[in-house]
């Protein structure tokens, strides 16, 4: 039988060692996790009879391919959308609470009304919005969000709602985010109406999608916690053999099958592989690769995270807690970057009555991570005592630390893929995939392993190794 490695089980492992189960029924795989847990950045922490999410909380009904494996997966009943009472996000900027005005898609107005009556911005920051009227179109070439924002709409908008709010996708700093990779839809926007607002607002926004209407949601979460999914997954998996705990030291061209696999004291040969690691850890793992593809991969920057779940009584919260949570502009000066009120917008099923909040800690280019955990939550307690006025301890607080947690999409990234994969493309049967790639999303994650699962089914069988299955 056929066989093929999978390096790397958080969700874009799984997913491909899924759908290489449901494409190609000739192939065994062996999934490689370095710890003792699948799931890699999905964890959920429910000892306190919270859900308490230390990674992702939610995902994009709009990007169908994870809802459409959670329905394959038997968890369709268990999907939940956002409480539909609670709407939008606050900005603390200068110890207040700003509402985000209406109509703000992608850092970019698209009300005019909203955002010219926002106190949120001073009489020069709404002159400044004006300049987007009058400016030339820029240039094709990649260039950084925050300077193609600030161009259009200058710098109080980006800094007090735009960089918020975009950078908080990817823990990035606005000014060093590649446009191209990250919201190409406004370059797109720009050259259909030169000003970004008008080019927006005739940008036709998309009619809710099957999911979406059935959800009645366009975030959707698993009422029990996202680990749900990993659980899901690994339990439909009937030909992939898991190996956990032992981190895969290299990858070699093998002698008998194309590709020889290590991991501690086990070797083992494989017709092809799917590295899904960090790109950092990829890099490594592939001495084979020419050094400007490891490059590549080595300078692949990534932001350090924390993230604190806190679980309170609900008296002892002196503020009104009627939106998804807030976002701290970097200005500010504080570490934490945005607190979401998990009470607020979610509604799950099951769990006690208590506040529960996740606040997060880092940003590209500060170094979170340098703190000890007292540290931390010294800091946790201080900010969030100036911002929500919370002065009693939790009853439950966790700390989740994300060493080299988020991939950035700097400028010139695109390119940079581009040529990674050219490289990667001459080596027979590996792939090479990850959220360094193609989007940090979990349904992106699950889109790309899909698509490499079909890709690798094809390329077996069209070498003839694998009897024709995919239509
Ligand atoms: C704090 C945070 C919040 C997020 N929020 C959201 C959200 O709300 N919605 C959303 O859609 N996305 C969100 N994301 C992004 C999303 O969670 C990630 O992009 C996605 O989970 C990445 O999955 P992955 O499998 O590609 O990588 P990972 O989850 O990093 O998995 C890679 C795996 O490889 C393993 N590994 C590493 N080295 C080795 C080795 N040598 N051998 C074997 N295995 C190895 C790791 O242990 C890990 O399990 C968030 C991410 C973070 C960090």
């Amino acid at each position: 039988m056929m066989k093929v490695a999978i390096v790397g089980g958080g969700i874009t492992g799984l997913a491909s060692a899924y759908y290489l189960e449901q494409f190609c029924p000739g192939l065994e795989m062996d999934l490689y996790e370095a710890h003792t847990q699948l799931g890699g950045h999905v964890r959920t922490d429910t000892r306190y009879g919270v859900v308490i999410e230390g990674g992702p909380d939610s995902f994009l009904a709009t990007k169908t391919d994870l809802v459409e494996l959670c329905e394959r997966i038997g968890l369709g009943s268990r999907l939940i959308g956002t409480n539909p009472r609670v709407k939008g996000a606050y900005i603390f900027w200068n110890d207040r609470f700003y509402t985000i005005p209406e109509g703000i898609q992608s850092g970019v107005p698209t009300k005019a009304q909203s955002v010219l009556t926002s106190p949120l911005l001073s009489l020069s920051g709404k002159v400044a919005l004006l300049k987007d009227f009058i400016v030339r179109r820029g240039p094709h070439s990649d260039q950084s969000l925050g300077r193609f924002l600030r161009r259009h709409f200058g710098n109080q908008l980006v800094d007090r709602l735009a960089a918020p709010m975009l950078s908080g996708i990817f823990a990035g700093d606005i000014d060093q985010m590649s446009l191209h990779a990250t919201f190409p839809h406004l370059l797109a926007a720009e050259k259909r109406s030169r000003s970004v607002y008008l080019g927006s607002r005739r940008r036709e926004s998309p009619s809710p999608n099957t999911f979406v209407k059935r959800y009645h949601s366009v975030f959707l979460t698993v009422d029990r916690g996202l680990d749900h999914i990993v659980m899901g997954i690994s339990q439909a998996l009937r030909r992939t053999h898991t190996i956990l705990g032992i981190p895969v030291a290299h990858i070699e061209p093998g002698n008998k099958r194309a590709w020889s696999v290590a991991a501690g004291e086990l070797s083992a040969e494989y017709d092809a592989v799917i590295v899904s690691t960090p790109a950092f850890v990829s890099a490594r793992l592939m001495p084979f690769l020419p050094q400007e593809a490891t490059s590549i991969l080595q300078n692949i920057p990534y932001a350090d995270l924390a993230v604190m779940g806190a679980v309170y009584d609900p008296e002892d919260i002196p503020i009104k807690t009627d939106k998804t949570g807030f976002l701290i502009p970097r200005q500010q000066g504080m570490k934490m970057t945005a607190v979401t009120w998990v009470s607020s917008k979610w509604h799950y099923p099951y769990v006690r009555p208590d506040f529960v909040l996740r606040a997060f800690f880092g940003r590209m280019g500060e170094n979170i991570l340098d703190h000890d955990d007292e540290t931390r939550e010294g800091l946790f307690r201080d900010e969030i005592r100036r911002t929500m006025h919370i002065t009693r301890d939790p009853g439950y607080l966790r700390i989740f630390r994300i060493p080299r947690g988020m991939p950035q999409y700097v400028v010139g990234h695109l390119e940079r893929m581009a040529t990674l994969r050219r490289y990667v493309a001459s080596y027979p049967h590996l792939y090479v995939i990850g959220a360094f790639d193609s989007g940090v999303g979990m349904p992106d994650r699950v889109k790309q392993a899909k698509e490499t699962a079909e890709k690798l089914g094809h390329a077996l069988e069209s070498s003839e190794i694998l009897p024709k299955t995919l239509s």
